[in-house]
């Protein structure tokens, strides 16, 4: 079994991208923002921030009171449009907010998070998309430095969200032609027919042995944290001896995730 190793994977790529910062003519800037006070979102942003500043990206978080009308949020994106390199708005918004519309307000050129419906529909529409959302380009960038070769496998993206499954299951097909994605309705009974098992649907230790093809590939995306621990959508030790190789959590898509928004914001500048 094969440990597919995303922080390894995360540091060379890491390493390339704070070159190419370097040679830049003056500091790409991000700036993140945040409305309310989650726990997860506060880790997911000092993250961003740990890594921008280690690659030479300067970052300014600003952080909204949850009660904040969302007008006030556009208008502020409206003002800092022109000011930075790449904004994001940190997911998820209180519910009482219209997510589009205040994606919406980013300029489609400063969206790094590929999150707005221009973006979105030239990712899902145009063979030259602006950005490339962020996860799902890290699956593919674990994939490849690998080496494994989709294009005759049969592959089933678990989960099919705007953030995460449906952007993979868009970019795998470019690779292969036989991808197909499952939600909850519609369940995992026949994951196990499949060479490869991307899996983000957000419940620990869903995928067990019996869900699994014998040499199967899996990418386990899914992070939830309890208790301060940190769990994937797979029960690594159940599969474990099945498997032909597989990310681990931690230390799968997660860190590289951060690198590919990274990249994102960098190589527009380029
Ligand atoms: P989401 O809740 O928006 O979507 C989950 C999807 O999985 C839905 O389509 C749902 O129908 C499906 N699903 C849930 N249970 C299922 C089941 N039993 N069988 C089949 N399908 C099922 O979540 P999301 O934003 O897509 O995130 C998914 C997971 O990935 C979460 O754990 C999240 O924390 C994690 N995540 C990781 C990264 C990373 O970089 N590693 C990035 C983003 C999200």
């Amino acid at each position: 079994m094969k440990i597919l190793d995303g922080k390894k994977v995360a540091e060379i790529e890491s390493l390339k991208l704070k070159n190419i910062v370097s040679s830049l003519p003056k500091k790409p800037s991000l700036a993140i923002i945040q409305v309310g006070n989650l726990e997860e979102s506060n880790k997911y942003i000092n993250n961003k921030i740990k890594k921008a500043n280690e690659l030479g990206i300067t970052t300014q978080h600003i952080k909204f009171d949850e009660n904040i009308k969302e007008n006030e949020i556009i208008n502020y994106i409206n003002q800092i449009n022109p000011k930075y390199d790449g904004i994001i708005v940190q997911l998820p918004l209180p519910s009482s907010l219209n997510k589009k519309r205040i994606l919406d307000s980013i300029d489609p050129s400063k969206d790094v998070d590929c999150c707005n419906s221009i973006n979105l529909s030239k990712f899902y529409n145009d063979d030259n998309p602006l950005f490339i959302p962020a996860t799902a380009r890290a699956i593919k960038i674990l994939l490849d430095f690998y080496e494994i070769d989709i294009k005759n496998k049969k592959i089933l993206v678990i989960g099919e969200s705007d953030l995460v499954g449906k952007p993979t299951k868009k970019l795998l097909s470019y690779f292969s032609s036989h991808v197909d994605s499952t939600n909850k309705k519609i369940g995992i009974s026949h994951a196990n027919n499949y060479d490869v098992l991307i899996v983000a649907a957000g419940s620990p230790k869903l995928i067990k042995k019996n869900n699994v093809k014998n040499q199967a590939i899996i990418i386990d995306v899914g992070i939830t944290i309890q208790d301060n621990k940190m769990y994937g959508d797979v029960d690594f030790e159940d599969v474990k001896d099945i498997v032909q190789a597989i990310s681990p959590v931690p230390g799968g898509v997660g860190p590289l995730t951060v690198i590919c928004l990274m990249k994102n914001l960098v190589e527009k500048l380029l």
